[in-house]
């Protein structure tokens, strides 16, 4: 294959991952899945103001057209938020909500939850409300497959303390069957649970056990690049530390690779065609 940008003219590639791009570009199917936020988009205060650099978005799109090329945004985001601020066309699967979500077309989405779920996670909130609702600054914010009760605007920590540690005992004695989640300043209450790597694996069987390439900057796509397999391709993007086989420094440099990538794999296309 005649596939040349020289590694010394491209900074931003080790040599490494240059030929690990070039050797991915071969497969036969291959699919493109990438988390979103500060892996295409640099991060910005506003989460609806985040856009893909130029460069990857365009990369993305070419890829996109291509035979046997899938592109996917798999991310922490909600479907809708992920909608909106993706920049792909429709077709293109998505991933919300760390894998509860799963978009494959516009006209096949796979909920979070059952029917069964959403009703049990719709009587525990009925259940808490009152609780939630008798504390000035506690609020609840419903999520794909469950809510959230947020205390962060409750004054003083002991009356946090105490309305997390009654809506959790109310909640243990109406449905101790849900998945209770501690955050800082909130507790989730959730019929299902499911992680990025979930959602990447729902892609890969769907289109038939691609090649993947997967890149992501953050904790919870470690979940994804764990699932990979032989003759797949995974990127940390920054410093943190991860099990990904290669990495590169920031959105840009992995636009870098996706610009790779795509003129290796027409360069494949053209010369199997
Ligand atoms: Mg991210």
């Amino acid at each position: 294959m005649a596939v040349d940008p020289a590694s010394e003219n491209d900074p931003d590639l080790d040599p490494a991952l240059a030929a690990a791009v070039d050797r991915l570009a071969a497969a036969p199917a291959l699919l493109i899945a990438l988390d979103f936020d500060g892996t295409l988009a640099p991060e910005v205060d506003d989460p609806a103001a985040a856009r893909a650099l130029p460069a990857a978005h365009a990369a993305l799109l070419a890829l996109h057209a291509l035979p046997a090329t899938t592109v996917a945004l798999v991310s922490g985001r909600s479907l809708e938020s992920l909608a909106a601020v993706g920049g792909m066309p429709d077709e293109v699967p998505l991933v919300g909500s760390h894998g509860l979500e799963v978009r494959l077309r516009p006209d096949d989405v796979r909920p979070a939850a059952t029917p069964q779920d959403a009703e049990r996670v719709r009587l525990l909130r009925l259940r808490l409300e009152p609780l939630v609702s008798a504390v000035p600054g506690a609020w609840i914010e419903q999520k794909p497959a469950g809510f959230a009760v947020h205390t962060r605007r409750v004054e003083g920590a002991e009356a946090a303390a105490s309305l997390i540690d009654a809506v959790r005992a109310e909640a243990a004695a109406h449905d101790a069957g849900l998945t209770v989640r501690d955050g800082k300043n909130v507790v989730e209450f959730a019929a299902r649970d499911a992680t990025k790597g979930d959602g990447l694996r729902v892609l890969r069987a769907e289109l038939g056990s691609p090649a993947v390439l997967f890149a992501g900057d953050d904790v919870t796509d470690e979940d994804a690049l764990g699932v990979l397999v032989e003759g797949d391709l995974g990127i940390k993007v920054g410093a943190a530390p991860t099990v990904a086989a290669h990495r590169v420094a920031d959105p840009r440099a992995m636009a870098r690779v996706l610009e790779r990538l795509r003129d290796a794999r027409r360069e494949s296309a053209a010369t199997t065609r």
